[in-house]
């Protein structure tokens, strides 16, 4: 299968990698030598992979595409040069983000809680990506000179264990403490921080931001955190000091004013954010009722407000919470995606239908849209039609493991039986489970052979193997 051949393929290059560094060619320079770009990206992939299978997930679409997007924006005024990034999102209220070699971007949902502003978040992406295109990880490698390059498995295993908060024992028990000792003492050198930090405001600044809002928000983690016994990972990797916030403040400081710092965007994605973390949608809703009391303007607590009302049910209230925002705003991309679930979860299929059809002819391409549209045509008892919008999706989200899963259910659903196991065998792949992924490999070759029989007597195949075992989200 055509699918499987090159993350198997990486898999058997690790393996296959000898085991002491003396029997490596040393090219002498710093940032290319034992680790290639090439060897980084494919290694990137492959424990992203692992991750994925080990660590819960942020999967909204909305969510992922603005992370994406903007992630995207810095990356394009970076020093990076190699711009394939890969992105996970980790559901965790802790304050994290993280860069892996081989352009991997990690980011917590703790990011949105403690970034007040559009700029605060993008100062602590704006880092993470100059550690990326500074090539800190290989540097790092470089130095250890007798290092053994199995052990720079081991090693991206820790570091990325450590920045997702290495909470997961199945990461932890596989990065070994010693390596991660190590990697730590590499990655999160002062030298390579302070490097990150300057780097990065110069990117923000050519970005289009104002690169104040970095140590303003050093500032604010270091009052948070002062006192505190268990500060968040990122504190721990990047300890904030004062000579940091001055570093950070003088340098920042000599950039030109008026970028920007904050955007409504923004602050609806983060609002999006607190529900998800908030303990009820009725405690959400008291939470931006009462921002709203201060503040009537406050259009993000408004959003989230409608929000939170349609999570808890209460259809009528977000219908009213929802019109003065699309009064305002009637062609914006995340009031109507809005209104589109509060109708879906009200059942009122014929209006969802009509405002996705208007959305998709302004905004083709927004991929929170094509999804919706897919899951409602599922809803809608549509399967085939469903089937065709996620192929659709697949061709710019190949590697989306979210996608894949839902491709599966979609052609299961459609009676497409050998597409099913292949699509599983996708999503299996991506999550690092590469027994089950040849496990539904297999299945798909009896039902291929018995497809065609069953064409040669000119019957339908059934969707009787679809439902076959070893089926559930990780
Ligand atoms: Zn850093």
């Amino acid at each position: 299968m055509n699918f499987l051949r090159p993350t198997l393929l990486t898999l058997a290059c690790l393996l296959a990698l000898p085991s002491h560094a003396d029997d490596l060619p040393s090219l002498g320079d710093a940032s290319s030598a034992i680790v290639s770009p090439q060897q980084e990206h494919q290694l990137g992939r492959a424990w992203l992979s692992l991750l994925r299978g080990n660590v819960s997930q942020l999967s909204d679409p909305q969510l992922k595409d603005y992370v994406e997007t903007s992630v995207y924006r810095l990356a394009e005024t970076s020093q990076l040069q190699d711009r394939r990034l890969e992105f996970i999102l980790i559901d965790s209220k802790e304050l994290n983000a993280f860069a892996a070699p081989g352009g991997i971007v990690g980011v917590n949902g703790g990011l949105f809680l403690n970034a007040q502003t559009e700029g605060e978040y993008a100062s602590v992406l704006a880092h993470e990506l100059a550690h990326l295109s500074q090539r800190h990880f290989a540097r790092g490698v470089e130095a250890q000179q007798r290092m053994q390059l199995p052990m720079m498995g081991a090693l991206l295993v820790g570091i990325i264990a450590a920045a997702a908060g290495a909470g997961d024992a199945g990461i932890a028990a596989i990065a070994g403490t010693q390596a991660a000792a190590i990697q730590e003492q590499r990655r999160f050198s002062r030298q390579n921080e302070q490097e990150a930090d300057r780097i990065g405001i110069v990117n923000l600044e050519k970005a289009g931001y104002d690169p104040r809002t970095m140590p303003t928000m050093f500032e604010r983690l270091m009052r948070q955190y002062q006192y505190s016994a268990k500060p968040p990972e990122f504190l721990l990797t990047h300890p904030v000091t004062e000579s940091r916030v001055a570093d950070t403040r003088n340098r920042a400081e000599q950039a030109a004013k008026g970028g920007v710092e904050d955007s409504l965007r923004y602050q609806l994605i983060r609002a999006r954010l607190q529900l998800i973390y908030e303990g009820t949608p009725g405690l959400a809703a008291k939470r931006f009722r009462a921002l709203l009391d201060d503040n009537p303007k406050l259009d993000a607590a408004r959003y989230g407000l409608a929000l939170a009302q349609i999570k808890g049910g209460q259809l009528n209230e977000a219908r009213e919470s929802l019109k003065p925002l699309l009064a305002k705003a009637p062609n914006d991309i995340t009031y109507n995606l809005a209104q589109i679930d509060l109708d879906i979860t009200n059942n009122r299929l014929a209006d969802a239908q009509q405002r996705v059809d208007r959305m998709a002819a302004l905004y083709p391409r927004n991929y929170p849209l094509q999804q919706v549209r897919a899951d409602l045509l599922l809803k809608q008892n549509r399967p085939a039609e469903a089937q065709k919008a996620l192929e659709t999706l697949l061709k710019s989200r190949p590697d989306d493991p979210d996608v894949w899963y839902e491709v599966a259910e979609t052609r299961g659903l459609a009676g497409n039986t050998i597409g099913l196991h292949q699509a599983r065998a996708e999503y299996f792949t991506l999550v690092g489970d590469f027994d089950q992924a040849i496990q539904q490999l297999d299945f798909a070759k009896p039902v291929q052979a018995t497809i065609s029989r069953w064409r040669r007597r000119s019957m339908h195949a059934s969707a009787r193997f679809w439902n076959s075992s070893g089926w559930s989200r990780k």
